[in-house]
């Protein structure tokens, strides 16, 4: 209701957000610290926190989520949170067993000024943490970031506490696949095996968030990267940091650490960002592209080629995350649609304003950063009037106000099933997406058209 009180006109305003175009940092971290095996993710900071965390990662991928809280009262935030980490730390272990606890800070502990470096180490000297387990963590104070940086941030800790140099290099690479969805991490696994090369891939949320039902409980589902292969990530030729601003933290780290050289490229969703990974693979094992994939990629032609005329000169508005928009833009526009606003909630870096104006072309709106937020991007929408958005589920309520077709991407994605299971990543991810838009667009079509031209055949 209240939207259909948003005005067209804009008017400046510095000291308030309404509905901000992102989540908390805790939250990508936590959803990393999920693609470790025997991983359980831990929240330092209040109760209420964690509860938002994993019940936002709950309604999302529709299956419980573990997690474990340092659970702040007033002592902890007033005093700092050491004893309660330190006493959450020995009865994790010894009540749940993980392999390994992934903490991740929250606003309160960060402005506390909680030291969790020297609390781990302190956990270490008073023997809180068993013989061959660990205890990372990752800084993510929401103020400063998004989901996205909070997945950014728990990945490259992986690096900082598990990745190691042996000395002696491996035949293997790793692929940090950037904040996408348990089947695109899939997916991309997938790609590598066609193309016959080791990968490390992490994390790897796949068979974590998506598990069968299979009528008993488990505490730590069969997925996850394991500790062990992350340690050997160190030893890999090359990585592959999909999506810049999820997955180059981690990428320079480990080329720093222990010398391992990063390329960084597009998340491969759409014809030419995934025609980019598998031409990087390609080259850096020295293999060719199989039969199979390249059958997958004729499809993704022929569709485009068959359906152009619908996705022609439609206009599109995009609301979501950094490295998905770069890479929507592009398969968009190859489309030939017109990308025509693009708006993050996340902190993007230098490129991406420049990177979707190349793609997209001078006119684009582009809108990034912490503050910038749906109202916003509702005012932008009322002004441009695009036929189709992108966005996540709170994008419905604009949607419906202005009678737009909404194709749900991104995070969160309470209202829809099929992102845990379907890929939009790679060439079969393609397909999806170009069935999604043609469905999106005949369906409105079709409701609109009058009866005289109401086709049977498209
Ligand atoms: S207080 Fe901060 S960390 Fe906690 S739920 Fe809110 S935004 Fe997230």
């Amino acid at each position: 209701m209240l939207l259909r009180h948003t005005p067209e006109e804009q008017i400046e305003r510095s000291a308030l957000t309404v509905n901000p175009a992102k989540t908390c940092q805790p939250v990508g971290a936590m959803y990393a610290a999920l693609g470790i095996h025997n991983c359980l993710p831990h929240s330092h900071g209040s109760q209420g926190c964690c509860a938002y965390h994993r019940s936002a990662l709950t309604r999302h991928y529709k299956d419980p989520i573990m997690a474990t809280t340092s659970s702040f009262t007033e002592g902890a935030s007033v005093f700092g949170g050491q004893a309660n980490l330190l006493e959450s730390i020995a009865n994790i272990f010894s009540i749940y067993g993980p392999d390994l606890i992934a903490v991740n800070t929250t606003c309160l502990s960060e402005v506390i000024g909680d030291d969790l470096t020297q609390i781990v180490n302190k956990a270490q000297a008073e023997g809180k943490i068993p013989a061959g387990k660990r205890v990372i963590h990752a800084n993510t104070p929401s103020f400063k970031g998004s989901h996205v940086t909070g997945f950014a941030n728990m990945t490259q800790a992986m690096v900082q506490y598990l990745a190691e140099s042996s000395g002696t290099k491996l035949r293997q690479f790793n692929i940090i696949p950037g904040y996408v969805e348990p089947s695109d991490m899939a997916e991309v696994k997938r790609i590598a095996a066609e193309l016959g090369i080791a990968a490390v891939t992490f994390p790897d949320t796949s068979e974590v968030v998506n598990s069968p039902l299979d009528g008993k409980f488990h505490m730590y589902p069969k997925g996850g990267t394991k500790v062990e292969a992350i340690k050997s990530a160190g030893d890999s030729a090359l990585t592959f940091a999909l999506g810049r601003t999820a997955s180059l933290p981690a990428a320079k780290l480990l080329d720093t650490k222990c010398k391992v050289p990063f390329e960084v490229l597009d998340l491969p969703i759409g014809l030419q960002a995934t025609d980019a990974l598998i031409d990087a693979l390609r080259k850096a094992a020295g293999v060719s592209v199989p039969e199979s994939l390249m059958v997958e990629r004729g499809r993704v032609v022929d569709l485009t080629t068959d359906m152009h005329q619908y996705f022609f000169r439609k206009k599109v508005a995009l609301v979501g995350d950094p490295d998905h928009l770069v890479s929507l833009t592009q398969f968009l526009t190859d489309l030939d649609m017109e990308v025509v606003l693009v708006v993050t909630g996340t902190p993007p870096g230098p490129k991406f304003e420049r990177r979707i104006r190349e793609l997209a072309g001078d006119g684009v709106v582009v809108k990034a950063g912490l503050g910038t937020d749906m109202f916003q991007f509702h005012q932008y929408v009322k002004q441009l009037k695009p036929d189709l958005l992108f966005g996540n589920t709170y994008a419905k309520y604009i949607a419906r106000d202005e009678d737009i077709p909404l194709i749900r991407i991104g995070f969160p994605i309470y209202d829809r099933v099929g992102h845990q299971y379907f890929p939009i990543v790679g060439y079969q991810g393609a397909m999806r997406l170009l069935e999604k838009i043609l469905n999106a667009l005949m369906d409105r079509q079709d409701r609109d058209a009058p009866e005289e031209s109401f086709e049977l055949v498209m």
